[in-house]
């Protein structure tokens, strides 16, 4: 893994941790930006409204690794919340930002602010899932993380959708998405029949309307 620990001076760069969901990307950001808090550097961090899975105002791991956060709906709070004194700017679940979060991400680079980001690089569907894909392009460090596919046993890059739903974003948790390897992934929604035990909760509420 190339890591930027070695950069001294004000230079700016940008680091993207991606892979699928399960695979430990709120945890090796949480994991850097407690090592830049080691080092004394100021640290900020900021996440999606959208993303209330496990806290309202915390980034938090699969894990139950968190760490205090500032909740934001779009990618352009991030400039005017911004303390211009940080050193180092973490992003939890990039992939809610959209497109407008490439240009915000370089202005702080260029601003000579070390940029973390997490995210999904791919949707429910295997597809490129942006803005990840064009961060991964103008970032100086790329973490790729794999999950366990949850069928097999393998190494895991998809993150398959559980529930019924043609929507980019829906937004849940083992409820509703698992880890999937090339040849287990079924893009769209899994055919698989759900397991009583396992229902999704997101699908019982929908019928029970
Ligand atoms: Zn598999």
């Amino acid at each position: 893994m190339v890591t930027m620990d070695f950069v001294s001076g004000n230079t700016g760069w940008i680091e993207v941790i991606c892979g699928p969901m399960f695979s430990g990307k709120s945890e090796e950001l949480i994991r850097r930006l407690r090592r830049a808090m080691i080092a004394r550097k100021r640290v900020q961090v900021f996440k999606p409204a959208l993303d209330d899975r496990y806290s309202t105002t915390a980034i938090v791991s699969h894990g139950d690794m968190r760490m205090e956060s500032e909740v934001i709906s779009e990618p352009s709070e991030i400039l005017a919340k911004l303390d211009w004194r940080a050193d180092v700017v973490g992003i939890d679940e990039a992939n809610f930002f959209g497109h407008g979060l490439i240009d915000v991400a370089t202005k702080l680079a260029d601003g000579g602010k070390q940029v973390i980001i997490s995210g999904l690089d791919t949707d429910f569907m295997g597809r490129p899932f942006s803005p990840v894909p064009e961060l991964l392009c103008l970032a100086e460090s790329i973490t790729k993380l794999l999950a366990v596919c949850v069928r097999c046993g393998n190494p895991a890059k998809h993150t398959q959708r559980l529930v019924p739903s043609s929507e980019l974003v829906v937004v849940g948790g083992a409820d509703a998405y698992e880890a999937r390897c090339r040849r287990c992934f079924e893009p769209g929604v899994s055919k698989q029949e759900v397991l009583e035990f396992a229902r999704p909760r997101a699908v019982a509420a929908e019928q029970s309307r």
